[in-house]
């Protein structure tokens, strides 16, 4: 199947599918053009293993930022051991990096939004939208009760990357949090150990700490800005137009 065969009717039936078939849809249909896209969270834990149900080689990619915590590391390899993975990493470009870094410091998503969300198109968006090149369908974790934000986010749709037309999936979108708890405990699955520790969203170190109890989930992010939780996004799921 080519992204151009995707209709309105395509789409209907892709948002009435269980996450499961539409996993397997996905594989099926566009092979080494779709891909998981997970930061080793626990939706993402749940997808690699639902796939893993219909398939021994899939793609899995994540975006190392160069900040992500010792447990996600730990996780990512957990993963490629128990399924024989070899998760795609992609990285910060370099050059743009080190120019960051050397004019305004490893630190500087303290001072004000707009340097957060600099350090955050350098280390994430940036890698992101090469991973998005190499793909037609983009298997994310995106799930509805996330925040205010997400709420409205389909399980399928079709989303614009830099003038191309990208089949975004989000098969957990309806699980709440106790069923993904319950699917990983009773499947014996590997997972982020932060989430042991308080945690419930998590991204870079300092950026993500534990949650604020009884907070909403993306209350442990960004702590220090005094902007609504719900609205706390890094530009990853902004910056791809939905039609
Ligand atoms: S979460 Fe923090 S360290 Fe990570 S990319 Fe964003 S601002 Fe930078």
């Amino acid at each position: 199947m080519k992204i151009d065969d995707i209709t309105k009717n395509t789409l209907d039936k892709l948002n009435a599918m269980p996450a499961e078939e539409l996993i397997k849809w996905a594989f099926d249909n566009f092979g080494d053009r779709a891909a998981i896209g997970t930061s080793f969270q626990l939706t993402g834990t749940v997808i690699i293993d639902l796939a893993s149900k219909h398939f021994r080689k899939f793609r899995v990619f994540t975006i190392d930022t160069l900040r992500l915590h010792q447990e996600t590391y730990d996780a990512i390899k957990a993963s490629e051991k128990k399924y024989g993975l070899a998760v795609e990493r992609f990285t910060p470009d370099e050059g743009t990096l080190k120019r960051m870094v050397d004019r305004f410091g490893e630190y500087l998503f303290f001072t004000d939004k707009a340097k957060q969300e600099y350090c955050c198109f350098v280390r994430k968006v940036e890698p992101n939208k090469r991973a998005l090149k190499t793909l037609d369908v983009w298997i994310t974790g995106l799930r509805k009760d996330q925040s205010d934000y997400r709420k409205t986010v389909p399980k399928a749709s079709l989303v614009e990357e830099d003038g191309r037309k990208i089949l975004k999936l989000a098969p957990l979108a309806e699980w709440s949090m106790e069923k993904i708890w319950r699917y990983i405990k009773e499947n014996n699955l590997p997972y982020n150990k932060l989430f042991d520790k308080g945690y419930d969203s998590i991204g870079c170190i300092i950026c993500s700490t534990p949650l604020v109890k009884g907070g909403p989930p993306r209350s442990g992010r960004w702590r220090w800005f005094h902007e609504e939780d719900d609205k706390k996004e890094c530009g990853i799921h902004t910056n791809t137009v939905r039609e």
